[in-house]
């Protein structure tokens, strides 16, 4: 329904036109039956003349009957039929409401406001523009304002209305509602997800439509706008993301032979014909060659409009891959934080596989460990083994397939996720990345103005690992520069950062002109090691490739790398080192320069990792490496 406007009977064409372009805006009201949410939505309804007459006098009739409201038109009655239907068998857990102004469209998420509710609330919000928050002026800030306000925000929504209603009972009292205010303000300081929100406060009744559509005569001590006003004008465009492009492909369409199109809708950002774009996770590159629509090309499109790209270059694209522009790109990775809302009985536990389905990808993944839960009454943090139904708690997650996303707050699409049982395929919760969770907590190091150093902790969380040298170590053709640059490969499309040091390659470069002899080899192995502590400091794995033929030279290069090495052993007979000679070590055999030839080789008693590379082929040896990684909770 629309609302009432001269134009429709005058020019039915001029009048749909003006309603096409008007923004729209989606809202949230917060709050139990009791506190006035349902004739808070048939005031808006009302007043903005947006209820057809046989309607209004059914209600007009039954407020009579039921008595309630005295002499006023009981207009929760407006809302209540849907309110029952859920109450008992919850078939509706959100209804949505939709109504117009001459200024813009508007869409209502009404959701029920009790404890159990959370999971509705979780629902409605995520689209929400703006939360309204009721409160009873009679009874103040109350704990589930609290919850309300906390769940609201950490669903990323930017604007709070608090509605101080029933301000009728207290009299129109500016101090209470003053006081009110002041509680709120208190509380919303310490709420991080807040930070940044916009938040307003009005004076209210619902009932008898103070300040919900039509400015009151009893708070001539309020100057502030009305809820309408507000809801008019609140600037939600800012909102918006159209800096970062980012669109989850959600279809690979293929009609003829001549046409290759990705459809979609774009999440975020804005994407122009000849941009240069990057799939994720492969990293492939073209340019967009045409925008296709229903109702023909574009020359660009932003947030929310579905569209198919065609490319220049036939790459590999498939459903479930990000497209973003080449230089701004999201954060790729099979690991990392999440706030997450539980919505089954059955509670979450650590361990267990579940489908994680984000934007258009999905991959199987679990949660390694909660973080904290919170309390979503008192907001405390608390340690906690599992989180059970309408639950709220940070995780760590850690997925099968690594995916393109981004922080929540920076982008709602590409930064949440549903989370499914692979069982009975149902939803059990809905998660927010926390892409930047550690980041700022361990500012140690020295601070200039705002250019702190970027600390370990902030670069750990940037890569989704902790830094680490695996160090290689082994004869001649024992397999080490093969295993260590097929880990490499395997981390690096995990999404993670590494690099392999290869002896080889560093008496190339540092160590030219070294001996081959066990004192250029140690000298060689510590020069590396060097290099590694700081790729290390750089948040970086490495991947140490050295022989490394004796006790002496490996403990100095643990020393050198601190407690972040680990030493893995590739237990390769000499006699199959000798026939695969992969350097001509053997075959030259220059005097004093062949480990387990010319001089013997140290076999290492504390390894972290044994592997032998005769029974064991190269992809087993490289699941036992990863596996490594994963158990020190490296990865
Ligand atoms: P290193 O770096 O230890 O001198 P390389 O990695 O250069 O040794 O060479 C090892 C050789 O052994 C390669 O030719 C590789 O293909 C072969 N190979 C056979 N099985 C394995 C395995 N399971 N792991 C690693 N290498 C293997």
């Amino acid at each position: 329904m629309s609302h009432q406007s001269d134009l429709i009977s005058q020019d039915i064409l001029a009048y749909l036109g003006q309603h096409e372009r008007k923004e729209l805006l989606r809202f949230l009201t917060c709050g139990n039956v009791d506190d006035g949410k349902s004739t808070l939505i048939g005031r808006l309804l009302h007043d903005s003349k947006m209820i057809y007459e046989d309607h209004m006098e059914a209600i007009t009739r039954d407020s009579r009957k039921s008595g309630t409201t005295g002499d006023d038109i009981d207009l929760a009655l407006l809302v209540d039929g849907l309110q029952a239907e859920r109450e008992q068998g919850i078939t509706i857990d959100v209804a949505y409401r939709y109504f117009s102004t001459a200024k813009r469209k508007f869409i209502i998420a009404d959701t029920p406001g009790h404890e159990q509710y959370t999971r509705n609330m979780a629902t409605g919000a995520s689209t929400c523009d703006l939360a309204i928050i009721l409160i009873d002026a009679r009874y103040g800030v109350q704990t589930q304002t609290k919850r309300h306000s906390f769940i609201a925000s950490l669903l990323g929504i930017k604007h709070i209305v608090v509605a101080v209603n029933k301000m009728d009972l207290k009299d129109f009292d500016q101090t209470v509602f003053e006081g009110i205010c002041n509680d709120y303000r208190t509380f919303a300081e310490g709420l991080e997800t807040l930070d940044g929100n916009s938040v307003h406060f009005v004076p209210m009744s619902a009932l008898k439509g103070d300040n919900v559509v039509n400015r009151s005569e009893r708070s001539p001590w309020y100057s502030g706008q009305t809820l309408m006003e507000i809801l008019e004008t609140v600037e939600i465009a800012a909102d918006r993301n159209i800096t970062d492009l980012r669109f989850p492909v959600q279809l690979v369409t293929r009609p003829n032979l001549n046409f290759r199109g990705f459809a979609g809708t774009v999440a975020s950002g804005i994407v122009h014909k000849g941009d240069e774009l990057v799939v994720l996770p492969s990293g492939k590159s073209s340019r967009v060659k045409s925008i296709v629509t229903y109702d023909g090309e574009l020359e660009s499109a932003g947030p929310g409009q579905a569209i198919t790209l065609t490319m220049e270059d036939e790459i590999d694209i498939s459903r479930g891959d990000m497209l973003a522009h080449i230089d701004n790109r999201p954060l790729i990775g099979d690991h990392f934080q999440a706030d997450i809302v539980w919505m089954a009985d059955q509670p979450m536990q650590p361990g267990r596989k579940y489908d994680i389905k984000r934007a258009t990808s999905t991959s199987p993944g679990s949660f390694t460990r909660i973080v904290h839960r919170i309390d979503v009454n008192t907001l405390e943090q608390q340690e906690a083994p599992q989180l059970g139904l309408n639950e709220i708690g940070r995780v760590e997650l850690a997925l099968e397939r690594p995916i393109a996303y981004d922080d929540y707050r920076a982008n709602r699409t590409s930064g949440a996720f549903i989370i499914v049982d692979r069982m009975t395929n149902g939803t059990v919760g809905a998660g927010m990345i926390v892409a930047k969770a550690l980041m700022g907590q361990n500012t140690s190091g020295s601070q200039h103005g705002r250019f702190a150093h970027v600390t370990a902790t902030e670069r750990a969380a940037r890569f989704g690992q902790e830094p680490v040298t695996v160090l290689f170590t082994g004869l001649s053709g024992s397999g080490k520069s093969t295993i260590a640059y097929a880990v490499e490969r395997k981390l690096f499309d995990g999404g993670r950062a590494c690099y392999v040091l290869d002896g080889k390659v560093l008496r190339q470069d540092l160590s030219k002109g070294l001996p081959q002899d066990a004192a250029g080899r140690a000298e060689n192995l510590h020069k590396g090691a060097r290099i590694a502590r700081q790729m290390n400091d750089a948040g970086l794995i490495a991947l140490g490739a050295f022989m490394a033929p004796t006790e002496e030279s490996r403990a100095t290069a643990r020393h050198i790398l601190g407690q972040r090495c680990l030493l893995v052993y590739l237990d390769t007979p000499l006699d199959v080192c000798q026939s695969r000679d992969p350097s001509g070590l053997y075959a030259a055999n220059v005097e004093g320069t062949v480990p387990g030839v010319s001089y013997s080789y140290e076999a290492p008693v504390d390894a972290d990792l044994v592997l032998n590379t005769v029974d064991q082929d190269l992809e087993t040896c490289v699941e036992k490496v990863i596996a490594l990684l994963r158990e020190r909770s490296l990865i």
